[in-house]
């Protein structure tokens, strides 16, 4: 999808801050950091939300959250991290290509607002 912006980093026509990338994934810094770590990542492939990407390539939403954990020990987040995923509007969710937000560096707030 090329009007897609995260579609658009993974192919690397928009620039990115890249943590850790692979064949199928993407992880990249978050352009405005609510935490001292703050990655997205990302599928290479479109998919809309996770209920999409699990149901239409379980295979790939576990190399996710896979890349997910790696990002975590690539922070050295040894003292924990929180992996969200926002579906939505009411969920919150700003760009419609599946992201796990990993956040961590500092004690997050429980329950979120
Ligand atoms: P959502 O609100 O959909 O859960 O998360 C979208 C995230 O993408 C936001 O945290 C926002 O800061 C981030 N974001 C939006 N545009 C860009 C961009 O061009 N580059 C990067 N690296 N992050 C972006
Ligand atoms: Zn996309």
């Amino acid at each position: 999808m090329s009007d897609c912006l995260f579609c658009e980093i993974a192919a690397g026509n928009i620039p990115a801050d890249i943590v850790v990338e692979d064949e199928f994934v993407v992880a990249f810094r978050d352009i405005d950091p609510q935490a001292p770590t703050h990655v997205l990542v990302v599928p290479r492939e479109h998919h809309n939300n996770v209920a999409d990407l699990t149901r239409d390539n379980p295979e790939l939403a576990a190399r996710v959250l896979g890349v997910a954990a790696e990002v975590a020990q690539l922070e050295t987040l040894e003292k924990g991290y929180r992996v969200v995923t926002n579906v939505g509007s009411d969920g919150g969710q700003s760009v419609n290509h599946v992201h796990f937000h990993v956040l961590g560096g500092r004690e997050l707030a429980w329950p979120p607002g």
